[in-house]
């Protein structure tokens, strides 16, 4: 994907956050401390945070300077105005719900729409997508293609929903019977893989013919568009701004949170175009965040996500933003590291499956590789495998999903490609050591989400 000359990053760096510099003595103490849990390090304790892009991308001067012009008003502040103009603009849509962050949006959203025992179809769950359709009383589907359960499956766009799969579980369900499609972009737990505009031109097709509501997860729209541009037919001359609203058009609306593509550190929002569903919406907002013109944000934060929105479609940060990633997956794949292909927009996913093949599930293999890398370099990244996917809600058995894997996410405009380096080669160290990582088994286990507060042995 690399071109013949470098493409450097369209900004510069006007102030810099110390990271401290460990020993491995140290951070062995502390991952033990941590319960052998990333989540539950201290991030002073981390040299690369590689945990999540969520809310831990490096804001521009204008938007700093936009945190000064926050209106803190209880009511009608000028900064929801300007959030609101900034996502009809580039989202297209015409009402606006602020939340505190996307599992807020998401909160409201499945209360909104969906009716004790319907389903939700979608391409691939979401951890907390899927718990708060779940507690509205909603069933999720997987009715992604099947390329997406397989890591080493070349599909230019993993996260198209299977057409097939839908039609057959609408004829099986029955329309009446679901709420509304919750179609990702760049889907996260396939490994940051988008779906193709040919994909959602199909959806939209067929869930019109039975008045089934379509509503976007569109966390990642960008680098979503991203790969559209690069990869789909038509497209290669369009910039990612023009990409952006007509994905947008073949959806009721969305959910996002502004803690990824929208470049700031803490929000959330539904968009929609339709009126009854914003009419819940806000009736339950005030609910559960705050008023429908803050939405549990401070006006300044409100503002922040505004000027975040422009920025996130510069189709140069976008091009910086995901050759970086790719700059540290092609380093990894150069070595012969097994990791999720193609790279996703947002990380680099490893596959732990092929790099502990020895390794019983029950051991929690990419949480034991989580915890190595920690101890290794400092770097930190997170499982996404059998300690994310839970239980099985009728049996109470462990899951054990075809896709067990350690991510390393890139904060956006945050770390440099030597930074891009040192991660690469504690990788690879710890690949062609691989035998002498050890397994862990889980010694707590919370109820829900449990991924965020488990706590580990090694066995
Ligand atoms: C992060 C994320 C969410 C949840 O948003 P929060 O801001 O963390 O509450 C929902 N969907 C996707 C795809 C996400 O990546």
């Amino acid at each position: 994907m690399t071109g013949k000359r470098t493409f450097a990053e369209p900004y510069k760096i006007k102030m810099v956050e110390p990271l401290k510099i460990t020993t491995r003595e140290y951070r062995e103490e502390k991952i033990k401390e941590a319960g052998f849990n990333t989540f539950l390090l201290k991030s002073e304790d981390v040299y690369l945070d590689l945990l999540t892009d969520s809310g831990t991308s490096a804001m521009s001067d204008n938007q700093w300077a936009g945190i000064m012009l926050g209106d803190e008003a209880y009511s009608g502040g000028r900064n929801f105005y300007n959030l609101e103009k900034a996502i009809q603009e580039i989202y297209g849509f015409k009402y606006v719900v602020p939340a505190h962050q996307g599992r807020g949006a998401e909160h409201i959203l499945s209360l909104s729409l969906i009716k004790e025992g319907q389903f939700v179809p979608g391409n691939m769950y979401f951890t907390t997508t899927k718990e708060h359709i779940e507690r509205a009383g909603g069933n999720f589907v997987d009715v992604i293609i099947d390329e997406a359960h397989i890591p080493e499956a070349r599909h230019p766009f993993k996260g198209n929903v299977d057409i097939e799969k839908l039609q057959a579980f609408i004829d099986k369900a029955g329309a009446e019977n679901i709420a509304y499609i919750s179609y990702a972009s760049a889907v996260n737990m396939a490994g940051g893989q988008p779906f193709s505009m040919e994909n959602a031109r199909e959806v939209r097709k067929l869930t019109s013919g039975y008045g089934i509501k379509i509503i976007y997860d569109a966390t990642r729209a960008v680098e979503n568009c991203y790969f559209i541009k690069k990869r789909e037919r038509g497209y290669s001359d369009k910039s990612i701004r023009e990409i952006l609203l007509e994905m947008m058009s073949y959806a009721d609306g969305c959910t996002v949170s502004a803690k990824k593509d929208c470049l700031v550190n803490i929000g959330g929002f539904i968009a929609t175009n339709d009126e009854l569903l914003y009419q819940r919406a806000i009736e339950l907002v005030v609910v559960f965040e705050g008023l429908h013109t803050y939405g549990g944000l401070a006006g300044r934060d409100l503002e922040a996500i505004a000027r975040g929105i422009y920025e996130m479609v510069d189709d140069n940060y976008v091009e910086s933003r995901i050759r970086q990633v790719y700059y540290l997956g092609e380093r990894l794949l150069k070595e012969g590291v097994p990791i999720v292909e193609p790279i996703g927009g947002h990380a680099v996913f490893i596959d732990a499956l092929r790099f502990l093949p020895q390794m019983p599930r029950e051991q929690f293999p990419a949480q034991s590789i989580a915890a190595a890398l920690y101890v290794d370099s400092g770097v930190r990244s997170m499982e996404r495998g059998a300690v994310s996917a839970g239980r099985d809600k009728k049996t109470g058995e462990n899951i054990f999903p075809k896709l067990e894997l350690v991510r390393l996410t890139i904060p956006r405009r945050v770390y440099t490609n030597l930074h891009m380096d040192v991660t690469a080669e504690s990788v690879i160290e710890l690949y062609k050591n691989r035998e002498k990582i050890k397994g862990l088994k889980m010694v707590y286990e919370p109820r829900r989400l449990r991924f965020f507060l488990a706590r580990f042995e090694p066995v």
